[in-house]
Protein backbone atom coordinates (compact mmCIF):
# COMPACT_ATOMS: atom_id res chain seq x y z
CA UNK A 1 0.00 0.00 0.00
CA UNK A 2 1.05 3.51 -0.95
CA UNK A 3 1.97 5.91 1.95
CA UNK A 4 -1.48 8.00 2.78
CA UNK A 5 -0.90 12.13 1.56
CA UNK A 6 -2.15 13.92 4.62
CA UNK A 7 -4.56 16.66 4.22
CA UNK A 8 -5.72 18.97 6.29
CA UNK A 9 -8.99 18.06 6.84
CA UNK A 10 -8.55 15.02 8.60
CA UNK A 11 -6.38 12.97 11.07
CA UNK A 12 -3.44 10.65 8.61
CA UNK A 13 -4.30 7.79 11.10
CA UNK A 14 -7.65 7.23 10.62
CA UNK A 15 -9.15 6.40 7.28
CA UNK A 16 -12.01 7.35 5.61
CA UNK A 17 -13.97 4.39 6.92
CA UNK A 18 -12.87 4.93 10.99
CA UNK A 19 -10.48 1.87 10.52
CA UNK A 20 -6.85 2.63 11.15
CA UNK A 21 -3.83 4.10 8.72
CA UNK A 22 -0.84 2.54 10.76
CA UNK A 23 2.08 5.11 10.00
CA UNK A 24 5.70 3.94 9.42
CA UNK A 25 7.79 7.06 10.19
CA UNK A 26 10.81 6.67 8.04
CA UNK A 27 14.32 6.82 9.81
CA UNK A 28 16.26 10.15 10.08
CA UNK A 29 19.00 11.45 11.67
CA UNK A 30 20.32 14.66 12.19
CA UNK A 31 21.59 17.14 15.03
CA UNK A 32 18.06 16.97 16.54
CA UNK A 33 17.08 13.34 16.43
CA UNK A 34 20.66 12.88 17.98
CA UNK A 35 20.03 15.04 20.68
CA UNK A 36 16.54 13.96 21.47
CA UNK A 37 18.01 10.35 21.53
CA UNK A 38 20.62 11.78 24.19
CA UNK A 39 18.38 13.16 26.08
CA UNK A 40 15.89 9.70 26.00
CA UNK A 41 19.37 7.56 26.98
CA UNK A 42 19.52 9.95 29.89
CA UNK A 43 15.71 10.14 31.20
CA UNK A 44 15.09 6.50 30.98
CA UNK A 45 18.40 6.12 33.25
CA UNK A 46 16.87 8.43 35.38
CA UNK A 47 13.47 6.83 35.66
CA UNK A 48 15.56 3.48 36.78
CA UNK A 49 17.77 5.05 38.84
CA UNK A 50 15.03 7.37 41.15
CA UNK A 51 14.07 4.02 43.04
CA UNK A 52 17.85 2.86 43.74
CA UNK A 53 19.17 6.74 44.48
CA UNK A 54 19.14 7.15 48.28
CA UNK A 55 18.10 10.42 49.91
CA UNK A 56 18.50 10.74 53.92
CA UNK A 57 17.71 7.09 53.92
CA UNK A 58 14.85 6.97 51.17
CA UNK A 59 14.41 6.29 47.57
CA UNK A 60 14.68 9.70 45.73
CA UNK A 61 11.15 9.39 44.85
CA UNK A 62 8.58 6.75 46.67
CA UNK A 63 5.18 6.81 47.26
CA UNK A 64 5.14 4.20 49.71
CA UNK A 65 1.85 2.71 49.87
CA UNK A 66 2.41 0.55 52.72
CA UNK A 67 3.54 3.08 55.20
CA UNK A 68 1.29 5.52 53.31
CA UNK A 69 3.89 8.31 53.18
CA UNK A 70 5.79 9.80 49.86
CA UNK A 71 9.12 10.73 49.89
CA UNK A 72 10.28 13.07 47.64
CA UNK A 73 14.05 14.22 47.32
CA UNK A 74 14.40 14.30 50.72
CA UNK A 75 11.23 15.36 51.68
CA UNK A 76 9.17 12.99 53.48
CA UNK A 77 5.26 13.50 53.52
CA UNK A 78 1.95 11.32 55.22
CA UNK A 79 -0.64 10.68 53.20
CA UNK A 80 -2.69 13.10 55.13
CA UNK A 81 0.32 15.78 54.05
CA UNK A 82 -0.75 15.29 50.20
CA UNK A 83 -2.75 17.64 49.83
CA UNK A 84 0.63 19.81 49.75
CA UNK A 85 1.25 17.70 46.06
CA UNK A 86 -1.75 20.29 44.89
CA UNK A 87 0.55 23.11 44.68
CA UNK A 88 3.33 20.91 43.57
CA UNK A 89 1.56 20.03 40.27
CA UNK A 90 -0.14 23.37 40.03
CA UNK A 91 3.28 25.22 40.06
CA UNK A 92 4.71 22.29 38.04
CA UNK A 93 1.49 22.77 35.46
CA UNK A 94 1.75 26.44 34.85
CA UNK A 95 5.90 25.67 34.82
CA UNK A 96 4.97 23.75 31.27
CA UNK A 97 2.40 26.22 30.48
CA UNK A 98 5.42 29.18 30.33
CA UNK A 99 7.62 26.57 28.31
CA UNK A 100 4.73 25.75 26.21
CA UNK A 101 3.89 29.64 25.46
CA UNK A 102 7.54 30.02 24.59
CA UNK A 103 8.71 26.64 23.10
CA UNK A 104 5.39 25.21 21.95
CA UNK A 105 5.47 21.45 22.62
CA UNK A 106 9.24 21.17 23.39
CA UNK A 107 7.74 18.56 26.76
CA UNK A 108 6.14 16.19 23.79
CA UNK A 109 9.11 16.14 21.58
CA UNK A 110 11.88 15.56 24.08
CA UNK A 111 10.59 14.43 27.63
CA UNK A 112 6.83 12.81 27.54
CA UNK A 113 7.57 9.77 28.25
CA UNK A 114 5.32 8.33 25.79
CA UNK A 115 7.40 9.67 22.97
CA UNK A 116 10.74 8.54 25.13
CA UNK A 117 10.34 4.62 25.39
CA UNK A 118 8.18 4.65 21.61
CA UNK A 119 10.73 6.90 19.44
CA UNK A 120 13.71 5.47 21.13
CA UNK A 121 12.60 1.84 22.32
CA UNK A 122 9.88 0.42 20.87
CA UNK A 123 10.26 1.96 17.70
CA UNK A 124 13.97 0.86 17.37
CA UNK A 125 13.33 -2.41 18.67
CA UNK A 126 10.97 -2.53 15.28
CA UNK A 127 13.39 -1.29 13.15
CA UNK A 128 16.09 -3.70 14.14
CA UNK A 129 13.64 -6.35 13.25
CA UNK A 130 11.31 -5.49 10.60
CA UNK A 131 13.83 -2.67 8.59
CA UNK A 132 13.05 0.56 7.29
CA UNK A 133 9.88 2.27 6.91
CA UNK A 134 9.04 0.88 2.92
CA UNK A 135 10.14 -2.56 4.10
CA UNK A 136 7.95 -2.62 7.13
CA UNK A 137 5.07 -1.34 4.83
CA UNK A 138 6.36 -4.34 2.62
CA UNK A 139 5.45 -6.35 5.50
CA UNK A 140 2.46 -5.10 6.45
CA UNK A 141 0.95 -5.81 3.38
CA UNK A 142 2.37 -9.33 2.42
CA UNK A 143 1.45 -12.78 3.07
CA UNK A 144 2.02 -14.29 6.12
CA UNK A 145 4.98 -16.05 5.16
CA UNK A 146 7.50 -18.12 7.95
CA UNK A 147 9.74 -15.19 7.90
CA UNK A 148 6.87 -12.62 8.59
CA UNK A 149 5.57 -14.88 11.08
CA UNK A 150 9.22 -15.31 12.76
CA UNK A 151 9.62 -11.42 13.08
CA UNK A 152 6.50 -10.63 13.82
CA UNK A 153 6.70 -13.24 17.00
CA UNK A 154 10.06 -11.86 17.50
CA UNK A 155 9.11 -8.55 17.75
CA UNK A 156 5.97 -8.94 20.17
CA UNK A 157 7.60 -10.93 23.03
CA UNK A 158 10.16 -8.26 22.77
CA UNK A 159 7.99 -5.67 22.92
CA UNK A 160 5.97 -7.66 25.35
CA UNK A 161 9.17 -8.20 27.93
CA UNK A 162 9.74 -4.43 27.69
CA UNK A 163 6.64 -3.67 28.49
CA UNK A 164 6.76 -6.03 32.02
CA UNK A 165 9.98 -4.36 32.42
CA UNK A 166 8.82 -0.91 32.32
CA UNK A 167 5.48 -2.30 34.51
CA UNK A 168 7.87 -3.59 36.83
CA UNK A 169 10.05 -0.10 37.30
CA UNK A 170 6.95 1.46 37.51
CA UNK A 171 5.83 -0.62 40.58
CA UNK A 172 9.49 0.06 42.10
CA UNK A 173 8.02 3.82 42.66
CA UNK A 174 5.54 1.97 45.15
CA UNK A 175 6.51 -0.84 47.05
CA UNK A 176 10.66 -0.46 46.89
CA UNK A 177 13.14 -1.84 45.37
CA UNK A 178 13.72 -4.88 47.77
CA UNK A 179 10.04 -5.41 48.50
CA UNK A 180 9.72 -5.90 44.46
CA UNK A 181 12.59 -7.95 44.21
CA UNK A 182 11.13 -10.14 47.50
CA UNK A 183 7.73 -10.68 45.35
CA UNK A 184 9.21 -11.31 41.93
CA UNK A 185 11.12 -14.67 43.78
CA UNK A 186 8.16 -15.49 45.42
CA UNK A 187 5.05 -17.59 43.82
CA UNK A 188 2.52 -14.84 41.67
CA UNK A 189 -0.08 -16.11 44.34
CA UNK A 190 2.01 -14.54 47.13
CA UNK A 191 1.43 -11.22 46.20
CA UNK A 192 -1.43 -11.49 43.56
CA UNK A 193 -2.73 -8.10 43.85
CA UNK A 194 0.68 -6.65 42.61
CA UNK A 195 0.98 -9.59 39.75
CA UNK A 196 -2.69 -8.77 38.46
CA UNK A 197 -1.36 -4.80 38.59
CA UNK A 198 1.54 -5.73 36.76
CA UNK A 199 0.41 -7.83 34.37
CA UNK A 200 -2.45 -5.02 33.80
CA UNK A 201 -0.01 -2.31 33.21
CA UNK A 202 1.99 -4.37 30.99
CA UNK A 203 -1.01 -5.23 29.03
CA UNK A 204 -1.30 -1.57 28.90
CA UNK A 205 1.70 -0.58 27.74
CA UNK A 206 1.90 -3.23 25.18
CA UNK A 207 -1.16 -2.02 23.61
CA UNK A 208 -0.22 1.43 23.89
CA UNK A 209 3.62 1.19 21.97
CA UNK A 210 2.82 -2.02 19.94
CA UNK A 211 -0.54 -0.75 18.42
CA UNK A 212 -2.22 2.43 20.06
CA UNK A 213 1.07 4.60 19.36
CA UNK A 214 0.56 7.96 18.26
CA UNK A 215 -2.93 7.90 18.57
CA UNK A 216 -2.60 8.43 22.07
CA UNK A 217 -1.11 11.91 21.76
CA UNK A 218 -3.94 12.45 18.77
CA UNK A 219 -6.66 11.42 20.74
CA UNK A 220 -6.16 11.10 24.02
CA UNK A 221 -3.79 13.71 25.97
CA UNK A 222 -5.07 16.42 27.39
CA UNK A 223 -1.60 18.07 27.10
CA UNK A 224 -2.12 17.54 23.33
CA UNK A 225 -5.56 19.36 23.36
CA UNK A 226 -4.24 22.00 25.84
CA UNK A 227 -1.56 22.79 23.56
CA UNK A 228 -3.61 24.37 21.15
CA UNK A 229 -5.20 27.27 23.52
CA UNK A 230 -1.57 27.78 24.87
CA UNK A 231 0.62 28.48 21.77
CA UNK A 232 -0.14 31.42 19.87
CA UNK A 233 1.47 33.32 16.71
CA UNK A 234 4.54 34.21 18.78
CA UNK A 235 5.18 30.94 20.67
CA UNK A 236 8.27 28.93 18.56
CA UNK A 237 6.90 25.89 17.08
CA UNK A 238 8.44 23.58 14.06
CA UNK A 239 7.08 25.19 10.98
CA UNK A 240 7.57 25.22 7.67
CA UNK A 241 8.92 28.77 5.72
CA UNK A 242 6.12 29.72 3.28
CA UNK A 243 7.56 32.69 2.02
CA UNK A 244 11.23 30.65 1.30
CA UNK A 245 9.65 27.39 0.49
CA UNK A 246 6.72 28.53 -2.52
CA UNK A 247 5.53 27.74 -4.93
CA UNK A 248 7.52 24.14 -4.84
CA UNK A 249 8.41 21.75 -7.24
CA UNK A 250 11.95 20.06 -8.69
CA UNK A 251 15.12 21.96 -7.99
CA UNK A 252 15.78 24.68 -10.61
CA UNK A 253 12.28 24.61 -12.45
CA UNK A 254 10.22 26.78 -9.41
CA UNK A 255 11.70 29.94 -7.30
CA UNK A 256 10.50 27.84 -3.96
CA UNK A 257 13.21 26.16 -1.81
CA UNK A 258 10.52 23.48 -1.33
CA UNK A 259 11.52 20.46 -3.63
CA UNK A 260 8.76 18.85 -2.91
CA UNK A 261 10.55 15.32 -2.30
CA UNK A 262 8.41 14.75 0.93
CA UNK A 263 10.98 13.69 3.07
CA UNK A 264 9.64 16.02 5.79
CA UNK A 265 6.33 13.87 5.26
CA UNK A 266 7.91 10.44 5.03
CA UNK A 267 9.69 11.37 8.80
CA UNK A 268 7.04 12.48 10.52
CA UNK A 269 5.34 9.78 13.45
CA UNK A 270 2.20 11.42 13.49
CA UNK A 271 1.86 11.40 9.43
CA UNK A 272 1.28 15.10 8.85
CA UNK A 273 2.70 17.08 6.77
CA UNK A 274 3.74 20.14 8.13
CA UNK A 275 4.06 22.35 5.00
CA UNK A 276 -0.02 22.63 5.79
CA UNK A 277 0.70 24.97 8.54
CA UNK A 278 0.52 24.11 12.59
CA UNK A 279 -1.63 21.43 13.11
CA UNK A 280 -2.22 19.75 16.40
CA UNK A 281 -1.29 15.84 15.99
CA UNK A 282 2.70 17.87 15.39
CA UNK A 283 4.24 16.47 18.99
CA UNK A 284 7.30 18.58 18.17
CA UNK A 285 10.01 15.73 17.26
CA UNK A 286 12.06 18.09 14.91
CA UNK A 287 12.36 14.69 12.59
CA UNK A 288 10.95 17.08 9.83
CA UNK A 289 13.60 20.03 10.56
CA UNK A 290 16.45 17.26 10.60
CA UNK A 291 15.40 15.79 7.30
CA UNK A 292 14.40 18.69 5.66
CA UNK A 293 18.33 20.20 6.20
CA UNK A 294 19.76 16.85 4.93
CA UNK A 295 18.03 18.14 1.35
CA UNK A 296 19.17 21.44 1.67
CA UNK A 297 22.65 20.45 2.40
CA UNK A 298 22.61 18.30 -0.78
CA UNK A 299 20.53 20.90 -2.71
CA UNK A 300 23.64 23.55 -0.94
CA UNK A 301 20.72 25.73 0.18
CA UNK A 302 20.91 27.43 3.69
CA UNK A 303 19.65 25.01 6.49
CA UNK A 304 15.87 25.88 8.39
CA UNK A 305 13.23 25.56 5.41
CA UNK A 306 11.44 23.76 8.20
CA UNK A 307 12.43 25.26 11.40
CA UNK A 308 12.10 26.63 15.09
CA UNK A 309 10.54 29.79 14.85
CA UNK A 310 7.48 31.84 15.69
CA UNK A 311 4.32 31.56 13.38
CA UNK A 312 4.20 35.54 12.76
CA UNK A 313 8.09 34.79 11.87
CA UNK A 314 7.70 32.09 9.13
CA UNK A 315 5.05 34.54 7.81
CA UNK A 316 7.29 37.54 7.55
CA UNK A 317 5.39 38.81 10.10
CA UNK A 318 7.46 40.65 13.40
CA UNK A 319 7.60 38.16 16.16
CA UNK A 320 7.19 39.28 19.87
CA UNK A 321 8.07 37.51 23.04
CA UNK A 322 6.89 39.12 26.46
CA UNK A 323 2.92 38.89 25.84
CA UNK A 324 0.07 38.79 28.57
CA UNK A 325 -0.17 35.15 28.61
CA UNK A 326 3.14 34.16 29.21
CA UNK A 327 3.28 36.71 32.48
CA UNK A 328 0.45 35.50 33.80
CA UNK A 329 1.39 31.80 33.73
CA UNK A 330 4.56 33.14 35.04
CA UNK A 331 2.61 34.64 38.11
CA UNK A 332 0.26 31.60 38.18
CA UNK A 333 3.69 29.56 38.08
CA UNK A 334 5.16 31.42 40.68
CA UNK A 335 2.25 31.69 42.80
CA UNK A 336 1.83 27.37 43.05
CA UNK A 337 5.27 26.99 43.59
CA UNK A 338 5.47 29.83 46.09
CA UNK A 339 2.69 28.25 47.90
CA UNK A 340 4.18 24.67 47.79
CA UNK A 341 7.57 26.11 49.77
CA UNK A 342 5.68 28.07 52.03
CA UNK A 343 3.30 25.07 52.87
CA UNK A 344 5.81 22.40 53.27
CA UNK A 345 7.55 24.65 55.77
CA UNK A 346 4.35 24.42 57.90
CA UNK A 347 4.14 20.99 57.70
CA UNK A 348 5.01 19.45 61.31
CA UNK A 349 7.54 16.89 61.23
CA UNK A 350 4.99 15.15 64.21
CA UNK A 351 1.32 14.80 64.39
CA UNK A 352 -1.01 15.33 67.45
CA UNK A 353 -4.19 14.52 68.47
CA UNK A 354 -5.61 14.83 71.80
CA UNK A 355 -9.19 13.59 72.27
CA UNK A 356 -11.23 13.28 75.49
CA UNK A 357 -11.93 9.17 76.10
CA UNK A 358 -15.40 8.12 76.14
CA UNK A 359 -18.04 8.09 78.60
CA UNK A 360 -18.21 10.79 81.15
CA UNK A 361 -16.45 14.33 80.53
CA UNK A 362 -14.78 14.79 83.91
CA UNK A 363 -14.56 12.62 86.96
CA UNK A 364 -15.30 13.82 90.16
CA UNK A 365 -14.10 12.36 93.79
CA UNK A 366 -13.71 14.01 97.19
CA UNK A 367 -10.54 15.70 96.60
CA UNK A 368 -9.71 16.20 93.26
CA UNK A 369 -11.51 16.97 89.64
CA UNK A 370 -10.13 14.43 87.14
CA UNK A 371 -10.16 14.09 82.84
CA UNK A 372 -9.00 11.40 80.80
CA UNK A 373 -7.92 11.85 77.24
CA UNK A 374 -5.99 9.67 74.70
CA UNK A 375 -3.04 11.20 72.78
CA UNK A 376 -1.84 9.70 69.75
CA UNK A 377 1.45 10.70 68.28
CA UNK A 378 2.75 9.83 64.96
CA UNK A 379 6.68 10.65 64.28
CA UNK A 380 7.06 11.59 59.99
CA UNK A 381 10.20 11.65 60.25
CA UNK A 382 12.57 9.50 58.67
CA UNK A 383 14.21 8.39 61.74
CA UNK A 384 13.80 7.41 64.87
CA UNK A 385 13.41 10.13 67.64
CA UNK A 386 12.41 10.48 71.01
CA UNK A 387 9.31 12.87 72.22
CA UNK A 388 7.88 13.93 75.76
CA UNK A 389 4.64 15.16 75.96
CA UNK A 390 3.86 17.83 78.78
CA UNK A 391 0.71 19.88 79.62
CA UNK A 392 1.21 24.01 80.41
CA UNK A 393 -1.77 24.80 82.57
CA UNK A 394 -2.81 28.36 83.65
CA UNK A 395 -3.73 25.89 87.16
CA UNK A 396 -1.07 25.56 89.34
CA UNK A 397 -2.43 22.07 90.80
CA UNK A 398 -3.09 20.65 87.64
CA UNK A 399 -1.19 16.80 87.52
CA UNK A 400 -1.00 15.03 84.77
CA UNK A 401 -0.12 11.20 84.41
CA UNK A 402 -0.18 8.61 81.66
CA UNK A 403 1.82 9.29 78.37
CA UNK A 404 3.21 12.39 80.62
CA UNK A 405 5.15 10.14 82.66
CA UNK A 406 8.02 9.11 80.15
CA UNK A 407 9.57 9.36 77.47
CA UNK A 408 8.00 8.24 74.43
CA UNK A 409 10.72 6.57 71.46
CA UNK A 410 9.32 6.26 68.06
CA UNK A 411 10.39 4.88 65.00
CA UNK A 412 10.57 6.25 61.50
CA UNK A 413 6.45 6.46 60.74
CA UNK A 414 5.30 5.30 63.90
CA UNK A 415 2.73 6.33 65.89
CA UNK A 416 1.47 5.24 69.54
CA UNK A 417 -1.60 5.92 71.40
CA UNK A 418 -1.38 6.71 75.35
CA UNK A 419 -3.84 7.67 77.90
CA UNK A 420 -3.07 10.76 79.15
CA UNK A 421 -4.57 11.63 83.28
CA UNK A 422 -4.85 15.23 84.54
CA UNK A 423 -6.44 15.53 87.47
CA UNK A 424 -6.83 19.20 89.60
CA UNK A 425 -7.62 19.38 92.92
CA UNK A 426 -11.28 19.83 93.93
CA UNK A 427 -9.70 23.48 95.83
CA UNK A 428 -7.87 24.50 92.91
CA UNK A 429 -10.89 24.14 90.06
CA UNK A 430 -12.53 27.86 89.74
CA UNK A 431 -14.01 26.37 86.66
CA UNK A 432 -13.43 25.07 83.47
CA UNK A 433 -9.95 26.26 81.30
CA UNK A 434 -7.87 25.44 78.55
CA UNK A 435 -4.61 23.41 79.26
CA UNK A 436 -1.88 22.95 76.32
CA UNK A 437 -0.80 19.53 75.32
CA UNK A 438 2.80 19.84 73.80
CA UNK A 439 5.24 17.23 72.66
CA UNK A 440 8.38 18.40 72.60
CA UNK A 441 11.98 17.01 70.74
CA UNK A 442 14.83 15.63 72.65
CA UNK A 443 16.53 18.89 71.99
CA UNK A 444 13.07 20.55 74.16
CA UNK A 445 11.56 21.97 71.25
CA UNK A 446 7.72 21.88 70.94
CA UNK A 447 7.28 20.02 67.46
CA UNK A 448 3.01 20.04 67.90
CA UNK A 449 0.83 21.22 70.34
CA UNK A 450 -3.13 20.80 70.77
CA UNK A 451 -5.23 23.37 73.28
CA UNK A 452 -7.66 20.79 74.95
CA UNK A 453 -10.69 22.43 77.65
CA UNK A 454 -10.55 20.91 81.17
CA UNK A 455 -14.16 20.27 82.09
CA UNK A 456 -15.13 20.33 85.56
CA UNK A 457 -18.32 20.86 87.98
CA UNK A 458 -20.08 24.69 87.70
CA UNK A 459 -18.36 26.99 90.04
CA UNK A 460 -19.82 30.21 90.79
CA UNK A 461 -18.28 33.07 88.94
CA UNK A 462 -16.28 30.78 86.28
S1 LIG B 1 11.78 17.95 3.18
FE1 LIG B 1 12.01 20.13 2.73
S2 LIG B 1 12.25 20.18 0.54
FE2 LIG B 1 11.43 18.19 0.98
S3 LIG B 1 9.23 18.44 0.84
FE3 LIG B 1 9.73 18.80 2.96
S4 LIG B 1 10.00 21.00 3.06
FE4 LIG B 1 10.11 20.48 0.90
S1 LIG C 1 5.48 17.83 11.82
FE1 LIG C 1 7.67 17.56 12.21
S2 LIG C 1 7.92 18.08 14.38
FE2 LIG C 1 5.74 17.78 14.01
S3 LIG C 1 5.40 15.65 14.57
FE3 LIG C 1 5.75 15.70 12.37
S4 LIG C 1 7.96 15.36 12.14
FE4 LIG C 1 7.59 15.88 14.28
Amino acid sequence: MKPKAPTIDSVTTINEDGSRYFVHPADVGGRFTWSRRAVAVLLIAIYISLPFLKIKGEPAVFLDIFHRKLHLFGLTLMFQDLWLLFFIITGMAFGLFVVTSIAGRLWCGWACPQTVFLDHVFRRVERWIDGDASARRRLEDGLWTGGKILKRVLKHAIFILLAAAIAHMFLSYFVSIPALYGMMRHAPGESWEFFLFVSAVTGILYFNFAWFREQFCIIMCPYGRLGSVLIDDNSIVVGYDTVRGEPRGRAGTVAGDCIDCRRCVQVCPTGIDIRQGLQMECISCEACIDACDVIMDKLERPRGLIRHDSLNALAGRPSKFWRPRLFLYMILGAVGSGAFVFAAQQVKPVILSVLRMQGAPYFRDESAVRNNFMVRIANKRAEACEYSVNVDSPVSGLAATGASSHPLTLGPGEEVQEPLIMTVPDADFGGNFDVQVQVRGADGKVEAEKSVPFLGPFREGS
